[in-house]
């Protein structure tokens, strides 16, 4: 390490030496070398600062020699901006929404609040660029995107590329432990599920991530007697029983389209609507969490949306009344 270290450094002048690894004292000095230089020196001069901090830096010195990589314990973390959905910076970091989700145990998507900071389950590593690797190649290997490489590394970003022997830092996976749908676990769950629901329908979980896109309520004179949801995953959205209950119609109807509704018991009933495909039949016992049928645009659907009903003793209810 040392003698490359010293090869660096010898093809650098003095005065570059001095100023990357000196006090502010001499940064001033240096800084007045700079300005006596032409420009195509201050250029070349630029470059070689680059090479020599990346030799010099403490980072850099970690990943040098037996040591090639080090990882960063606390996860990366993102600032939730206006507009942004959990799929949409999944889709950036290439993590499954669910993950983000549930790594930050939200359980309502709707409220993902603007400037709320995220912890995504990825962690940095810090790896050296070897002989002949690129953006391209270094993607494929750390299973990651250039766009998200180039998010960890500004100094790649700007440059565009990489180069043998710089130290970036890849995205490293944080195992993140699911929450288990309601099917699984037997019998016991779905007691203590029909008691919650009798006491007020406690227990209902959302059909599907995603924005609202019309509330519950009047709507241009009419009477909007559900929610409907939407996220791009769109037609491969798959649509999940809000409760456990028994399927009571599972097939086209006018203005829903294709439609599944659930009886729950204890006076609730849910309504899916305008569904692409349907993956239940009427009769059929479902549990809470099980798929019912996939979003879509059939019926009265201006485009791909899950129109979602709540209805307690044969009348429409604020689904966001129950939903958690
Ligand atoms: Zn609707």
């Amino acid at each position: 390490m040392a003698s490359k270290k010293a090869l660096v450094a010898s093809s650098l002048s003095l005065c570059t030496a001095s100023w990357l690894v000196s006090g502010q004292g001499q940064a001033v000095h240096a800084a007045d070398d700079i300005r006596g230089m032409n420009p195509s020196e201050w250029e070349d001069e630029r470059v070689a600062q680059a090479v020599l901090y990346q030799y010099l830096s403490p980072i850099s010195s970690v990943a040098e020699g037996n040591l090639a990589t080090k990882k960063e314990s606390n996860p990366l973390t993102y600032k939730v901006k206006r507009g942004d959905t959990l799929y949409g910076i999944g889709k950036v970091y290439g993590v499954d929404y669910r993950k983000l989700a549930a790594f930050n145990r939200i359980k309502n998507p709707r409220l993902l609040q603007v400037g709320k900071v995220l912890k995504l389950p990825l962690k940095r590593k810090w790896v050296r660029v070897k002989e002949g690797e690129t953006l391209e190649s270094l993607a494929k290997t750390y299973k990651t995107s250039e766009k998200l490489l180039k998010k960890l590394n500004p100094g790649v970003a700007a440059a565009g590329s990489v180069y043998t022997g710089q130290v970036i830092a890849v995205p490293s996976p944080i195992k993140v432990k699911m929450p288990k749908m309601g099917r699984e676990n037997g019998s016991k769950r779905k007691v203590l599920r029909h008691a919650s629901a009798a006491a007020g329908a406690s227990s209902f979980s959302w059909p599907v991530w995603g924005q609202i896109t019309s509330r519950y309520g009047w709507r241009n004179g009419r009477m909007h007697n559900g929610i409907d949801i939407w996220n791009e995953k769109r037609t491969s959205n798959v649509i999940r029983a809000a409760l456990g209950g028994r399927v009571i119609k599972a097939g086209y109807s006018n203005g829903y389209g294709n439609l599944v509704v659930v009886d729950h018991g204890n006076g609730w009933v849910t309504y899916y609507a305008h569904l692409s495909r349907i993956t239940v039949s009427k009769g059929q016992v479902v549990g809470k969490g099980q798929s019912l049928g996939y979003m879509g645009q059939t019926g009265n659907a201006t485009g791909v949306h899950l129109h979602f009903e709540v209805h307690r003793n044969g009348r429409p209810v604020n689904p966001l009344s129950v939903l958690p």
